[in-house]
């Protein structure tokens, strides 16, 4: 088995989804007792969203790249980073290291071309869907990518910091989401790319008019996937 190798933190509530659901999905493939080979380099989110927030990417760039190093020095045979948001550094990332960099949306694009619906909603921050760093990885793979309108991001972005990131879980935030999932249905769109990886703590299958492609879950399942290649 190849080690894991997470940059997490970011926020943490969402890193231990992922450390979860790695274990869970090793467990199924391998046996009960078994578990995945995984090293966490978890960053102090406070400085990086103030970064983030003040346009500052270099500096968080600095700090993911020496995580991503780190996790290298110590055994780790890929990078995962915990965060679409910070997928923003992803070359630089990729560039510090010499190990594979799994990125995120390709787990998430794959699987919307599995299923089939290639016309998908995004979900994130505002960052995440202003932005093309992501989105533009997404059509890269065949999909066409529907955001929500500017009042609507505005709030899915506010949701996120403060409320997601620090474990707090509402029901009037998750009527407001499943709203947004409701226009970007009547627009067309075939899934939801939950493209924030804290999401999917407030908006599980059942909240939804629309197939879920979770981020954390499907990125995590990805890892595990390298992680147990021969
Ligand atoms: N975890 C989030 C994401 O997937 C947001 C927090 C961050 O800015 O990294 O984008």
């Amino acid at each position: 088995m190849r080690t894991i190798g997470l940059i997490g933190g970011m926020s943490w509530e969402s890193s231990a989804e992922y450390y979860r659901i790695i274990n869970q999905c090793v467990r199924d493939q391998l046996g009960p007792l078994r578990s995945a080979q995984v090293l966490m380099y978890s960053v102090d989110f406070g400085p990086v969203e103030q970064a983030q927030h003040a346009g500052r990417w270099d500096d968080t760039a600095l700090i993911l790249e020496d995580a991503a190093r780190r996790l290298q020095a110590g055994g780790a045979e890929c990078v995962v980073l915990c965060t679409n948001t910070m997928h923003k550094l992803a070359p630089r990332i990729e560039a510090a290291v010499s190990i594979p960099f799994l990125h995120i949306a390709d787990a998430a694009a794959l699987a919307a071309v599995e299923a089939g619906t290639l016309t998908v909603g995004l979900l994130g921050t505002a960052f995440t869907m202003e932005q093309d760093f992501l989105t533009s990885r997404l059509t890269g793979h065949g999909l066409t990518v529907l955001l929500p309108d500017a009042d609507e991001r505005k709030e899915v972005h506010r949701v996120i910091y403060e409320e997601l990131c620090v474990g707090v879980i509402s029901d009037t935030s998750r009527r407001t989401y499943q709203r947004v999932i409701q226009s970007l249905a009547a627009r067309g769109a075939q899934a939801v790319i939950l493209g924030c990886t804290e999401i999917g703590l407030l908006i599980k299958p059942e909240h939804s008019e629309l197939p879920l492609l979770d981020t954390t879950a499907l990125h995590a399942q990805a890892a595990v996937a390298f992680a147990l290649q021969d």
